[in-house]
């Protein structure tokens, strides 16, 4: 079988009066970076790539640089294909746009390589432990809608809050970060009240703190019984990440802006994390989560991925989470304590909720990992052209 394609794809949807804030950034729209890959046999894999920034410079990464790397050659070796992209653009990669380029391509040649044998991600990556994982809630963003009312309450918040407990979830993260640090606290409590105390509740400040400033939030968050706060500090401040975690005792999470096996230890050896979360779409593929998951647990670090994205991104997510142990290893495991959880972003994005003729749906709290060969998914061709823009290269 030979790579006969290579075709990076870029979404864009527009959320119109629905787009939202984290303590970084507006988001008017959704967008993705989707690769096709097709073989000689017929085979089409899919994959995606780069999670948080435009997705041009990755398709550029791919279209100019990697796809005539492995145009050609057996799709059914992602582990030595994702070891030689990566050795060709050490010298001006390493982190960024090309890891995140690489990542795609990995997702794919997995994909193909579980089709060609007819056989799911999961299983190829050593065995599923669980048919599905856990999932938990991302909302509770900064949106228009979430104004104080007469009574200094924030009504649409905790509506917010607890439509996601309606839903099913007992565990949702909420962001921190944009505001001083006595609104957002005023936040995290009106979401606590609103989901009430039997909801696990977590924290996310993509990393809009310093150290000093981190410190007295994260005692915020302690005082709601919040389980984990999410890039407290820059994911450069490693000391301001090891204070933390020495002078909190909520667990601190982090890892979504690094790359590799390299980048994580780093983040490991120097105690900055109790949860990794690497990006499979960002930090090198499923060849690379494998790695970076048996990093972490060498060091006692859970690795709970972060996940955002279309369809695709979650497919392979569930896929890693499906083959990854309990940690540590109990006779009744519990989300969260020693089982995975799954990040399901709840904000609007379609390329997520239309692009999969199956798209992920919540059963009883949890996402099925499907079961059908490579990643077990099929994209909607309609869909996918209803969100599609213009090549980046010609030709
Ligand atoms: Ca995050």
């Amino acid at each position: 079988m030979r790579i006969t394609g290579v075709e990076p794809l870029i979404l864009r949807a527009p959320l119109g009066a629905a787009r939202f804030l984290s303590s970084q950034s507006a988001f008017p729209e959704r967008n993705s970076l989707l690769l096709r890959i097709e073989t000689d046999e017929g085979l089409v894999g899919w994959g995606e790539g780069g999670q948080y920034g435009p997705p041009e410079p990755v398709a550029a990464c791919i279209q100019a640089v990697l796809a005539p790397q492995i145009l050609g050659r057996d799709p059914r070796q992602p582990v030595r294909i994702q070891e030689l992209l990566y050795a060709l653009t050490r010298d001006f990669g390493q982190k960024g746009a090309y890891v995140e380029a690489i990542s795609a391509i990995d997702i794919a040649l997995w994909d193909l390589t579980g089709q060609a044998l007819g056989e799911p991600v999961h299983r190829l990556l050593g065995g599923a432990f669980r048919d599905r994982v856990h999932a938990y809630a991302t909302g509770c963003y900064y949106r228009p809608e979430h104004q104080h009312d007469a009574a200094g309450q924030l009504p649409a918040l905790a509506d917010e809050a607890r439509s996601y407990v309606d839903a099913g979830f007992d565990t949702i993260k909420m962001k921190v970060g944009l505001l001083a640090i006595a609104d957002d606290g005023a936040r995290v409590a009106c979401v606590r009240e609103a989901i009430g105390a039997q909801t696990r509740l977590l924290a996310d400040a993509n990393h809009a703190y310093n150290a000093y400033s981190a410190l007295r939030m994260g005692r915020i968050l302690e005082a709601h019984d919040v389980l984990w706060f999410e890039e407290p500090v820059l994911p450069e401040d490693l000391d301001g990440y090891r204070l933390l975690r020495q002078s909190l005792d909520v667990a601190i999470a982090g890892g979504e802006c690094e790359f590799m096996r390299y980048g994580f230890r780093r983040l490991f050896e120097q105690g900055c994390v109790d949860i990794a979360q690497p990006d499979l779409c960002a930090a090198g593929g499923l060849s690379e989560w494998v790695k970076i998951h048996a990093l972490a647990s060498s060091f006692g670090i859970a690795t709970i991925p972060h996940v955002w994205g279309s369809g695709v991104a979650l497919a392979a997510a569930l896929h890693a989470l499906a083959a990854t142990p309990p940690f540590p290893y109990t006779a009744l495991p519990q989300p969260l304590m020693n089982e995975p959880l799954i990040e399901f972003d709840r904000n609007p994005n379609p390329l997520r909720d239309e692009l999969l003729v199956t798209p992920p749906r919540l059963v009883d709290g949890c996402l099925p990992v499907p079961r059908g060969p490579g990643l077990g998914i099929q994209v909607d061709e309609q869909t996918l052209q209803r969100y599609r823009q213009p090549d980046l290269l010609p030709g």
